[in-house]
């Protein structure tokens, strides 16, 4: 658990969104060194430490209290969220406020030649995924039945390769599933960054900095809309 002084916020070490959120802390007047290789970096002016891990991190640290709130995309929650469920694990957590960025889809991708009629036509395929949970349970609530593979990276080279019909992955452009021979033919969950809570009360003075934090965001986001 972490101190009752200092608030700790989990973010992406080195990724799609780490800039983004780098960029939205100091805008809200943090004070941050993080360029040396150091996994917690005190922020100097403020009674914050920032914690830098991998995304599907995020997720977990703030559920079990380590870290008191994080930013993370909304894929990476959920997914959790879910898989925890599934293993007994805590899975809750406070959505406390979508971000304006990190933006994209989870979609269903299918080979271009692939003959495409609607949803049935994908019963019974096998797709290669990072999200197993989101693809079960959009399966579940379209009364089809999919097979799955687990892939870290790289997911959209599987259907060339015969380890699966098709792909579910993130798409933002579609770029990189055209130049895959991809075509998009589901979208089964729209992403944001989103900033998350553990939902146990904070103490006084990690809730007075929160706030202080919260009113910044606030205020950074209406500027740039
Ligand atoms: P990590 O490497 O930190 O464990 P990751 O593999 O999810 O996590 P990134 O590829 O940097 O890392 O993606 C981080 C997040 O950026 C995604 O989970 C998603 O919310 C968001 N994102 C936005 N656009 C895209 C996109 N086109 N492809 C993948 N992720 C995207």
């Amino acid at each position: 658990m972490t101190s009752t002084k200092r608030l700790t916020i989990a973010m992406q070490k080195s990724g799609r969104l780490s800039d983004d959120t780098q960029n939205l802390l100091k805008r809200c007047g943090l004070k941050l060194n993080l360029t040396d290789r150091r996994l917690l970096a005190h922020v100097s002016n403020m009674p914050i430490d920032i914690m830098r891990v991998r995304s599907s991190d995020i997720p977990g640290l703030v559920m079990d209290g380590v870290c008191d709130i994080g930013i993370v995309g909304d894929n990476t929650l959920e997914e959790a969220a879910l898989e925890r469920k599934l293993l007994g694990n805590n899975s809750e957590y406070i959505r406390t406020k979508g971000l304006n960025f990190g933006g994209c889809r989870l979609s269903l991708a299918m080979p271009e030649e692939f003959e495409y009629t609607g949803i049935e036509s994908l019963n019974g395929l096998r797709f290669a995924t990072t999200y197993p949970q989101l693809l079960k349970r959009y399966a579940s609530e379209n009364n089809i039945d999919v097979d799955f593979c687990l892939l870290k990276g790289s997911v959209e080279v599987a259907p060339r390769v015969g380890l699966a019909d098709g792909i579910c992955d993130l798409v933002s452009t579609g770029a990189t599933l055209e130049a895959n021979g991809l075509k998009e033919v589901e979208v089964i969950y729209r992403s944001t960054a989103a900033l998350i809570q553990n939902p146990n009360p904070l103490s006084q003075d990690k809730q007075a900095i929160f706030d202080t934090l919260l009113q910044r965001m606030q205020g950074v986001m209406k500027a740039k809309e």
